[in-house]
C-alpha cells in the first residue's frame, strides 16, 4: 500500500512539474514578447524628505501591462527575466525611460521645488555583474541630459559580494559617470558590514521587514538604530522603505531618520499621478 501510495505521490510531483513547466514556457514567451512589443510600464513611489516634509526624488518600479492578464508585479516575473536573460532588456528600458521622465518633471517644476529630484532605479543582481551596465547608464544619462547625481542605483547586497571584484570594477566605473549607488533590502542579504567599507556606496536603504515590526519588536529596534548610527559615522545617506503606519513614523523621527519611503505617504504612482502630486508640491 505504502508503495503504490509512494507511486501516485510521485505521479502527481510529475504531472505538476509538467504543468509548471509549460506554464513557464509560456511565460517566457509572452515576456520576449512583451520585451519586442514594450508592454512595460514605470511607475513612481516618492521619497519624502521628513526635515521638509515634501518629495525629494522617486524610486522607478517596473510593471508589465499583459494584453490578457493584466498588470504583473515585478516579483512575478522578474525571477524568470532574470533566468533567461531578458532582464538586461529590461532594466534598461526601465531606466531610459525614468531618466527621460524626471528630466521632464525636473524642467517642469524644479525651479519651485525646494530642491532637485532624485532617481532611484533598481538594477537586478544578474545585470549588476555585467560589464554593459556602465555603457548603458552613460548613455540613459546623456540622452536625457540628466544630472548624474541625481541618479541613484539600487543594487543588493548579493550583488556585490557574489563576485566582489568584478562587482568593484563596475561600481568604479559607474561613480566614475557621477552616479550614486544604494544598497536595496538592507539587512536582509549578507551577514558582514565591512563591504559597506570596501566598496563606494552612498545609500542605504533598511529593509521593509524591519520597519514593518519596529513599533514591538526591541530587536528590529535595535537594528534600525545602529543602521543609522552606522549611516551617520559613514557618511551615508539611510532611506526607510516600507513605512506605514504613524508609529512607525515617530519611532524612525526620534532616531533621527531623514528620508522614508512607503505607503503611510504613497503607493507607487502612475506618471499622470506623480505630475499631479508635483503640480500640487510646487504651488
Ligand atoms: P524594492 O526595490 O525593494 O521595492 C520596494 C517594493 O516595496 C515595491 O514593490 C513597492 O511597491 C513596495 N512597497 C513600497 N512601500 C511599501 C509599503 O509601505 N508597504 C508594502 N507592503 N510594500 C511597499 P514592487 O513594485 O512590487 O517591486 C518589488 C521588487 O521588484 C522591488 O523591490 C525590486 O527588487 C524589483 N523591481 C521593481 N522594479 C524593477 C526594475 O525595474 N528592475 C529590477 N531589476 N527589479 C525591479
Ligand atoms: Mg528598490
Ligand atoms: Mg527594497
Ligand atoms: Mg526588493
Amino acid at each position: 500500500r505504502a508503495k503504490e501510495l509512494g507511486k501516485s505521490r510521485f505521479k502527481v510531483f510529475n504531472q505538476k512539474m509538467h504543468d509548471q513547466a509549460l506554464m513557464l514556457m509560456a511565460l517566457e514567451t509572452d515576456l520576449r514578447r512583451a520585451v519586442d512589443l514594450n508592454e512595460f510600464e514605470v511607475v513612481y513611489q516618492p521619497i519624502i524628505c521628513l526635515e521638509t516634509r515634501e518629495v525629494c526624488g522617486f524610486e522607478a518600479l517596473v510593471r508589465w501591462r499583459h494584453p490578457k492578464h493584466g498588470m504583473i508585479s515585478p516579483d512575478q516575473f522578474i525571477p524568470l527575466a532574470e533566468d533567461t536573460g531578458l532582464i538586461y532588456a529590461i532594466d534598461s528600458l526601465v531606466l531610459r525611460n525614468a531618466c527621460l521622465q524626471i528630466t521632464e518633471w525636473q524642467n517642469r517644476f524644479g525651479t519651485m521645488l525646494s530642491g532637485p529630484l532624485t532617481l532611484n532605479i533598481n538594477v537586478s543582481g544578474k545585470h549588476f555583474g555585467q560589464s554593459m551596465l556602465p555603457g548603458q547608464v552613460k548613455r540613459a544619462l546623456e540622452d536625457s541630459s540628466m544630472a548624474p547625481e541625481h541618479l541613484n542605483l539600487e543594487i543588493t547586497e548579493s550583488a556585490l559580494m557574489d563576485n566582489p571584484s568584478i562587482a568593484e570594477d563596475i561600481l568604479k566605473q559607474l561613480k566614475n559617470l557621477g552616479i550614486h549607488v544604494c544598497i536595496d533590502d538592507f539587512g536582509t542579504g549578507y551577514s558582514s558590514l565591512s563591504y559597506l567599507q570596501r566598496f563606494p556606496i552612498d545609500v542605504v536603504k533598511v529593509d521593509r521587514s524591519f520597519i514593518s515590526d519596529v513599533e514591538d519588536n526591541l530587536d528590529s529596534q535595535a537594528i534600525v538604530r545602529t543602521v543609522f548610527s552606522l549611516g551617520e559615522s559613514l557618511g551615508l545617506k539611510i532611506v526607510a522603505e516600507g513605512v506605514e503606519t504613524p508609529k512607525q513614523l515617530i519611532f524612525l523621527e526620534s532616531e533621527g531618520c531623514r528620508y522614508v519611503q512607503g505607503f503611510l505617504f504613497y503607493k507607487p504612482l502612475s506618471v499622470e499621478e506623480a505630475t499631479s502630486l508635483l503640480v500640487k508640491a510646487s504651488m
